[in-house]
């Protein structure tokens, strides 16, 4: 089920563009518009939540953690390290209410910064 006027229903149908990562029946992953780090890639559902903590089946969140390891493969990060957030409502400064979880890599973090 998807949700009108909701930005990454639109990237998911195909409305909106995006660079596509990783694709399969239940999520997309595609390049973030804004990178904050050199691989910064963002995976959806393809069906509307409006985050982690919106009663999510657990074959839809399944999906999208099985694709975390796919998406780190291609994006080249898994020997090196990478780091998976997925921002729930005001407190994390989630900006996209459409369930999403960020693969940030591609450089060293801070150890306990959980900036993005
Ligand atoms: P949030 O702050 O909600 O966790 O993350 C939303 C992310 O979506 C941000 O990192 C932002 O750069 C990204 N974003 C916002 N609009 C678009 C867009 O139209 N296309 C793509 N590819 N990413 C977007
Ligand atoms: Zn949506």
């Amino acid at each position: 089920m998807q949700k009108d006027d909701c930005l990454f229903c639109k990237i998911a149908k195909g409305e909106i563009p995006s660079t596509v990562v990783y694709e399969d029946e239940a999520v997309l992953a595609f390049e973030d518009i804004n990178p904050m780090m050199p691989v910064h890639t963002l995976i959806i559902p393809k069906d509307h939540y409006d985050n982690i903590a919106d009663n999510v089946p657990a074959d839809t969140l399944g999906a999208v953690f099985g694709a975390v390891q796919k998406v780190a493969e291609i994006k080249g990060v898994v020997a090196d390290g990478f780091r998976t957030l997925a921002n729930t409502n005001d407190h994390s400064c989630q900006t996209v209410h459409h369930l999403h979880v960020h693969v940030l890599g591609g450089a060293q973090m801070n150890d306990g910064n959980p900036s993005k």
